[in-house]
């Protein structure tokens, strides 16, 4: 499943127990070792384009010193 943080950005967590540790090398969850499917893994890299494009329109429109 895919969680969306207070910032806007996505965040994947476990389908099994929600929880968003994940090891990377593996692809799998830390809690409780469920594999994380190829299905989520693609939503979630949508999700991540997506919200980068976003980001970089919202940029886009505030000046660029205002830090
Ligand atoms: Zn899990």
């Amino acid at each position: 499943m895919i969680f969306t943080n207070p910032a806007g950005a996505p965040e994947l967590a476990c389908d099994e127990c929600g929880c968003r540790w994940f090891d990377r090398m593996a692809g799998t969850c830390y809690e409780c070792g469920t594999a994380v499917s190829a299905e989520a893994r693609a939503e979630f890299e949508t999700a991540l384009e997506a919200f980068a494009a976003l980001r970089a329109h919202e940029q886009g429109s505030v000046p660029a010193n205002r830090a």
